[in-house]
């Protein structure tokens, strides 16, 4: 897959670069895409251009809010995730605590933020002609030892992940890649951004990356060559746009949350 010319972003600029939207509506076309094909790809090598980082975390909270996350509200005392049916605001039938925004822009700017700031911060951003952020990816290196510290609670369970990376021979203080996040607005689907996102930040080193045996990332994972090593295991119905689960399970399921799936890939 071929990443689009990269171009300044300036706000202040006339930005429809002639040759960067002809070579991004050749690959809209080549993907079937027919809707207005009118976008630029954004290409960032070290991080987010800090002008972009509200349009960015907009995205970023409209993507997670949405199927199959549901993360639209989250309770403010147990910080309990509920989808777009909960209306902000209401109480926790748990707990009794209040709705309160998910993903509220400040904090997902901090949060992006410190993101970029970690070691070998690769990104990407698609944006539309009206300035919004549609698609967005980063990855950052880190060892095993400190992925699974930060992003699992369980220690049997981080015990767990160290070891299934060590069957893959990755040692737990070696730097491998952790593609982050990737995000791509519901309205622009299903037209191959992932895969063009996913390509750009992934490797050269050793790449992982967890999302939810549900979420369109299942997809693009043997698209662009990963292997799934944890989790419930799926098909994917293409034409309908549909993934099933199989009851089938690679290797086990994460304890914290059984949805949870692991890939990788070796460069
Ligand atoms: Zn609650």
């Amino acid at each position: 897959m071929k990443e689009i010319n990269n171009f300044e972003y300036n706000p202040n600029s006339e930005r429809k670069n002639p040759m960067d939207i002809k070579e991004f509506q050749k690959y809209v076309r080549k993907n079937n895409f027919i809707k207005e094909s009118a976008f630029l790809i954004k290409s960032e090598t070290t991080s987010f251009i800090p002008e972009r980082l509200s349009k960015i975390a907009n995205s970023y909270a409209l993507v997670f809010s949405g199927p199959p996350w549901n993360e639209a509200v989250k309770c403010d005392t147990d910080g309990q995730f509920k989808g777009l049916d909960t209306p902000l605001g209401s109480k926790c039938n748990d707990c009794g605590g209040t709705y309160v925004e998910a993903y509220p822009l400040e904090e997902t700017i901090d949060y992006i933020k410190k993101e970029s700031q970690k070691l070998g911060f690769k990104s990407r951003e698609i944006i539309d002609y009206n300035d919004d952020t549609i698609g967005f990816a980063w990855s950052y290196l880190i060892t095993p030892e400190k992925l699974v510290q930060s992003k699992w609670n369980d220690s049997k369970n981080q015990n767990k992940i160290i070891d299934l990376l060590n069957q893959q021979n990755i040692n737990p203080n070696q730097n491998i890649r952790y593609f982050s996040e990737c995000g791509i607005d519901p309205n622009f689907r299903g037209i191959g951004l992932s895969n063009l996102l996913s390509n750009i930040v992934s490797g050269p080193e050793i790449t992982i990356y967890r999302t939810n045996c549900l979420s369109p990332m299942m997809a693009v994972a043997n698209r662009i060559g990963f292997t799934q090593i944890m989790g419930p295991e799926v098909i994917i119905d293409r034409q309908a746009k549909n993934i099933f689960e199989t009851g089938q399970v690679i290797n086990f399921l994460d304890i914290e949350n059984p949805q949870r799936t692991l890939f990788i890939k070796k460069f």
